[in-house]
């Protein structure tokens, strides 16, 4: 039976434990904790991953659904350490939060997305490196939300779920809201210019019915001035 004191000790060697183990990973950048969670995960839950049976190589969207990853009971949690519990929390979290795209018929806008792999979770494919299927870009990442419906269990179910891409595959991922922008703006701007046209003609029409007036203007003017001078001349005979 343990005594008062070694379970005092025990409790405070593990609130120690843990202390060490925050400030250490609070120290460390988004990559290298992300190692290091998946390296202690492989080295606290590892050793069960030999029993179970060796995984066949699967389609993409089988991978994760068929009960490969590790099966815990809430009996196990229990007896894990806070460590173990924490590293145990951002691997499960990370497959469903980022998936990979299959970008090769984005012109049409159909981005295929699936989750990511054991292998994808573990490299950072999708989280640290562009999620397109086909890309390996490390720079210039940016995260997206994504709608994503796919079936799982006999149901169709929907998340929004991030997908990672770098600047190239975001162009491609967002091709066609681009397109239509582009293509409504073009439609503006011809509507503008139709309008601009418009206006022109009217003002032109307008401008030339004008300088008809004042021609007619002048004329009648000039016609009257005729008139005077012939007032004028009328007069002039008249007084001579
Ligand atoms: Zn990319």
């Amino acid at each position: 039976m343990a005594s008062f004191g070694s379970i005092r000790s025990a409790v405070f060697d593990r609130e120690e434990k843990k202390q060490q183990y925050q400030a250490h990973i609070l120290g460390l950048n988004a990559y290298d904790r992300h190692k290091k969670f998946l390296n202690d995960y492989v080295s606290f839950y590892g050793g069960e991953r030999q029993n179970q049976e060796k995984l066949p190589v699967k389609t993409d969207q089988d991978t994760l659904r068929e009960g490969y990853r590790f099966i815990r009971s809430e009996e196990d949690d229990m007896d894990s350490s806070w460590e173990q519990r924490l590293v145990k929390r951002y691997y499960d979290k990370l497959f469903k939060e980022y998936c990979i795209a299959d970008m090769s018929h984005y012109k049409t806008g159909k981005i295929g997305l699936r989750w990511r792999t054991e292998k994808e979770v573990m490299s950072g494919k999708g989280q640290f490196v562009c999620g397109n299927k086909h890309c390996s870009e490390q720079e210039g990442l940016a995260s997206y939300e994504v709608n994503f419906s796919y079936f799982e269990a006999g149901e169709n179910k929907q998340a929004l779920v991030k997908l990672v891409t770098c600047e190239r595959c975001a162009k491609k991922l967002l091709y066609r809201k681009l397109k239509e922008k582009e293509k409504e703006t073009e439609e503006k701007r011809r509507e503008k210019e139709e309008h601009r046209k418009k206006r022109e003609r009217e003002e032109m029409d307008d401008e030339s019915g004008k300088a008809y007036d004042r021609t007619k203007g002048k004329k009648q003017s000039s016609t009257s001035r005729d008139d005077e001078d012939n007032f004028d001349e009328y007069l002039k005979g008249m007084f001579l």
